[in-house]
């Protein structure tokens, strides 16, 4: 794909979405716990019909880091929380690497609801979630977004890529740098790939001025 083309795709995803709520800071000052409580009933699409509850997100408001995943699993489901199973416990090791705890990061997803059979989302399901997670962003405003995974990269940047080429390249949302990196659940099965992910994190670490991570 040309860099022309996917600029292109990029913006009319974004106009489409309304990524102007990331590009200026909130004039109405609004809170994560705005949002959330907007979310609470949401109904948009067919996702809610086979959730138990809605994975918002977690971390800290202020977050300097912010990870954004797909969708939540039956664990995050059942429990409200994103990333609390096996491949979130493998982020939790990764964040612990560059010494930050998960209580220091923000944690969300694309979709708030759990597709049915840990299926990645649909563009519909992911275009009707997507401007709650613009929000989220712009109420954080955090100075870096780690994407998880090819479907995080693609459907929060509008672009189609191959996330093994991607990874550990920075990009760029309404000011924010942006980069993406595998996909937790990706490496529990590849782990070969895990040094690529230290990789990632140490360019993290040095943009966020965090001191070198342990080896
Ligand atoms: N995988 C994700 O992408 N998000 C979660 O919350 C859990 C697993």
């Amino acid at each position: 794909m040309s860099r022309a083309v996917s600029r292109r795709m990029l913006a009319a995803w974004l106009r489409e979405v309304g990524v102007g709520y990331v590009l200026r800071p909130s004039p109405q000052g609004e809170t994560l716990d705005d949002i959330r409580r907007e979310l609470t009933e949401c109904g948009r699409c067919p996702l809610c019909a086979g959730r138990a509850t809605v994975v918002f997100g977690v971390g800290n408001p202020r977050a300097r880091l912010m990870f954004v995943g797909e969708g939540p699993g039956s664990e995050e489901d059942r429990r409200g929380e994103p990333f609390v199973g096996a491949a979130g416990r493998r982020l939790d090791q990764w964040i612990a690497r560059i010494g930050l705890r998960r209580e220091d990061v923000y944690i969300a997803n694309i979709v708030k609801c759990r597709p049915p059979g840990n299926r990645a989302p649909f563009p519909d399901e992911a275009k009707v979630c997507l401007p709650y997670l613009l929000r989220q962003i712009r109420a954080i405003r955090p100075g870096i977004i780690c994407t998880l995974g090819a479907t995080a990269l693609n459907f929060l940047l509008g672009v189609e890529e191959k996330i093994t080429r991607e990874r550990g390249k920075w990009r760029e949302l309404g000011g924010v740098p942006v980069l993406p990196t595998y996909h937790p659940a990706f490496i529990l099965r590849n782990a070969a790939r895990e040094t690529e992910v230290f990789e990632d994190f140490e360019r993290i670490a040095r943009r966020l001025g965090l001191p070198p991570t342990a080896k």
